[in-house]
């Protein structure tokens, strides 16, 4: 989350923001956001260990960290941590990092964003935007088409950021974004622990592998330029040979493309800042704002993390910096105080989770208690939903599955 890897690309005000706003959502939404600790090996011919050592004291103290533990050594040949890598480890350093479930992320930002007065409107796609004293734009939702009107139009489309300037805005200039793709894949889980490891690969690289969905291990990702369009996007075979070969040059279980039970990738569009490989390109946002003269302005998103998606649109939306004279508006961590975003989404979410999965759990049902937690946690936000839980169990006291995945379902929906 925090991007540790960034460090050796002196990123440091990436990292430093990344690191601060971490905190910040582990505060804010502890039920989406997960504390992990990562166990990094040190490896003979890769960074050297006082550069590892050095990385981490500097991504311990950079961003303030409170809630989470420091970074520690480990002895990997007796560590139980070690048992299962390829036993020519040695040792290496355990940290602190989180997981966040984005997409739940996602749907809580939206619902917040509507209970403040934002109109959402899902499904709906831009398909045309002339512009003039303000922006004519044509939407679609499900085939239906309408006009709306904006004084000011942000391309915040990430990956489609290319495709909606030729397409949508009919600019033929090149916008100076950078499509960069990565894959994943997920496997039978390699180990029973609940940490997750980042290895050094041969190509001066990292890839991670951490528990995914109790069952499983994630292993990430490739990095890959782009071309054409996102929607499409997936894992091409060499990118699984690669993942799975770094697999078994790190860990003792073996992993090839047949043992993946699922696989998928993104793409991140990043500014062009003339780097020639695609790691090399920084992960930092660019907001970069287009206002001639008698017309209304078109500010653009390159870039950007998770991690640090409050902070970008905090300047997006900041006067001094994303609605001033200059084009472009970056580092320069101005984020104003009064457009500062809610830090308010956790509240009560921690005891209504364990209130549905106690309920649920009454309602004499056969699923397993990793299905209610999942449960529980499409509905974190769940005062209201929780009535209907109960309402249900009252109504079915023995629904089972039914009543439960049912209800579920329509939660995960509403967030
Ligand atoms: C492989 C990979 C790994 C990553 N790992 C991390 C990580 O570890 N930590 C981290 O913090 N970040 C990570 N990121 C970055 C993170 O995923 C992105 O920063 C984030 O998803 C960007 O969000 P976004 O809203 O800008 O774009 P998106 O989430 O892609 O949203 C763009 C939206 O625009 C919509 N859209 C497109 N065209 C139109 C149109 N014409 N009209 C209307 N809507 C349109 C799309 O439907 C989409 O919903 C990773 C990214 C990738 C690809």
């Amino acid at each position: 989350m925090g991007g540790l890897r960034y460090l050796e690309h002196g990123w440091l005000r990436l990292v430093r923001e990344a690191l601060i706003e971490r905190e910040v959502m582990l505060r804010m939404a502890p039920h989406l956001i997960r504390p992990m600790r990562f166990v990094l090996p040190s490896e003979p011919g890769r960074r050297p260990a006082w550069m590892l050592r050095l990385g981490l004291f500097v991504y311990d103290h950079l961003g303030g960290r409170q809630i989470l533990p420091p970074a520690r050594a480990l002895d990997l040949a007796n560590d139980p941590l070690g048992a299962p890598l390829n036993g020519r480890y040695q040792w290496g350093f355990e940290y602190s990092d989180c997981f966040a479930d984005d997409a739940r992320l996602v749907v809580l930002a939206a619902v917040d964003a509507a209970e403040r007065g934002a109109v959402i409107r899902t499904r709906t796609r831009c398909i045309r935007a002339e512009r003039g004293a303000v922006w004519r734009l044509m939407l679609e939702t499900r085939g239906r088409r309408d006009l709306a009107t904006a004084r000011i139009l942000v391309n915040a489309t990430g990956p489609w950021l290319k495709l909606f300037v030729s397409r949508v805005l009919g600019d033929r200039a090149a916008a100076p974004a950078r499509l960069d793709k990565g894959s994943h894949i997920v496997v039978r889980r390699l180990f029973e622990h609940d940490r997750g490891y980042i290895v050094q690969t041969r190509d001066r690289r990292v890839v991670f592998a951490l528990p995914f969905e109790r069952d499983f291990t994630l292993i990430g990702t490739t990095d890959q330029s782009f071309a054409g369009d996102p929607s499409d996007v997936k894992p091409a075979a060499d990118e699984i040979a690669y993942l799975c070969a770094v697999t078994n040059e790190h860990f003792r279980a073996s992993v090839s493309p047949v043992d993946v039970v699922w696989s998928f990738a993104g793409v991140r569009a990043l500014y062009d800042d003339g780097s020639r490989k695609a790691q090399d390109v920084s992960r930092d946002y660019v907001l970069v704002l287009d206002e001639p003269h008698r017309e209304a302005p078109l500010l653009t998103v390159y870039g950007g993390k998770i991690t640090t998606y409050r902070r970008l649109a905090e300047q997006a939306v900041d006067p001094r910096c994303a609605y001033r004279e200059s084009r472009t508006c970056m580092d320069q961590g101005v984020a104003s105080s009064r457009w500062r975003l809610p830090l308010r989404w956790h509240r009560g979410a921690r005891s209504e989770h364990a209130q549905v999965a106690a309920v649920l759990e009454r309602g004499a049902c056969a699923a397993p208690p990793a299905r209610l937690w999942h449960a529980g946690r499409a509905r974190a936000r769940a005062g209201s939903e929780l009535g209907r839980a109960r309402a249900l169990h009252r109504r079915r006291p023995h629904g089972g599955r039914g009543a439960l995945f049912g209800g579920a379902g329509m939660g995960a929906e509403r967030g």
